[in-house]
C-alpha cells in the first residue's frame, strides 16, 4: 500500500447545534486526483477549511505525510505545502505575474531589506521565482497573458490566475474549491485540461470539490462522497456513480 500524501482521521467540526463533519476519515494518495463530492451543505468547504487551517475540528486529526497539521495557523500549513483556491474568490488587482509572485513569496529567502537594496542574491532569487511563475503560467495556460491586468481577462482564466498562484506555493497537496463554478463549457473543458496537466507534470495530489459529475468522473482517480456532514461512499468513480446510498444522497428518494 501506498503512504498517503494526506490522512484525515475521524474529523468532526460543530457549529452551533450543526454538525458539519461527522468523524470524516478519507486518505489522499500520492499523484492523484481525488474528489470530494456531495450535495449543498455536505460539509465539503468545512472540510477544506479544515485542512488550511481555517477551521478548528471538535475532534480527529489531519496529517500531512509525517506532519500533524490539526492546530497549526493557516501560514503554517500552507508553508508546509497545503495550497488552496476559495470557492467565491476570483481574482481582479494586479497582472497575472503579480498574482503568481504572490504564491512564490512564501518561499522568499532573500530578507525584505535585501530585496529592498537589490543586493545580487535578492535579485537571482526574484528571477528565479519569475522564471517558476512563467512556467506555472503556461502549464496552466496563461502564459499568453503573464504581463496582462487581470481585470481584462475572462472569468475562467480570471478563476484559473488563482488555481495557478495556489500551484505557485509548490504544493504537495492542492484543494480545489469548486475551480469550474460558473464557467462556460469551453472554459470548463480547458480547467479540466489543465488538472489533468498538473496531475500528469507536477509533483502533487489534487483534492477537488466539484459540482460537474461529468468533470468529476472524468479527472477523478479516487472519489469521497459526503452527505449532511458523514461520509457515504468511496472507492474509484464507477464505484460511486453506481453506489445506491449515493443516489439516495443525490436524488434525495
Ligand atoms: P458544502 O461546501 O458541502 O456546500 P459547507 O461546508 O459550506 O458545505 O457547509 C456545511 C454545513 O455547515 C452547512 O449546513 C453550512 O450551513 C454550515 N456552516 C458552514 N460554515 C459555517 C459557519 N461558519 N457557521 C455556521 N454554520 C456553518
Ligand atoms: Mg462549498
Amino acid at each position: 500500500m501506498t503512504v498517503p500524501v494526506l490522512s484525515v482521521r475521524d474529523v468532526t467540526v460543530r457549529f452551533a447545534g450543526l454538525t458539519a463533519l461527522d468523524d470524516v476519515s478519507f486518505t489522499v494518495a500520492p499523484h492523484t486526483v481525488h474528489a470530494l463530492i456531495g450535495p449543498n451543505g455536505a460539509g465539503k468547504s468545512t472540510c477544506f477549511n479544515v485542512l488550511s487551517g481555517l477551521a478548528r475540528p471538535a475532534s480527529g486529526m489531519v496529517r500531512l505525510g509525517g506532519t500533524d497539521l490539526t492546530r497549526l495557523a493557516p501560514h503554517r500549513i500552507a508553508a508546509l505545502g497545503v495550497a488552496r483556491t476559495f470557492q467565491n474568490i476570483v481574482t481582479t488587482a494586479g497582472t497575472v505575474a503579480d498574482n503568481l509572485m504572490l504564491g512564490r513569496h512564501l518561499h522568499a529567502r532573500a530578507g525584505y531589506l535585501a530585496s529592498a537594496l537589490r543586493l545580487p542574491r535578492a535579485v537571482r532569487e526574484e528571477r528565479a521565482h519569475l522564471s517558476h511563475a512563467r512556467r506555472i503560467a503556461e502549464l496552466t495556460g496563461l502564459g499568453a497573458y503573464f504581463d496582462s491586468p487581470v481585470g481584462l481577462l475572462s472569468y475562467g482564466d480570471r478563476k484559473r490566475v488563482e488555481l495557478a498562484r495556489a500551484l505557485c506555493l509548490e504544493p504537495r497537496v492542492l484543494l480545489l474549491d469548486e475551480p469550474v463554478a460558473g464557467m462556460n463549457a469551453a472554459e470548463r473543458a480547458r480547467t479540466a485540461e489543465v488538472i489533468g496537466r498538473i496531475r500528469a507534470e507536477l509533483d502533487v495530489s489534487v483534492l477537488l470539490v466539484e459540482h460537474d459529475m461529468g468533470l468529476v468522473m472524468r479527472l477523478a482517480d479516487e472519489v469521497t462522497v459526503l452527505d449532511f456532514g458523514r461520509r457515504i461512499a468511496h472507492g474509484t468513480p464507477d464505484e460511486v456513480r453506481r453506489d445506491p446510498e449515493v443516489l439516495r444522497a443525490y436524488l434525495g428518494t
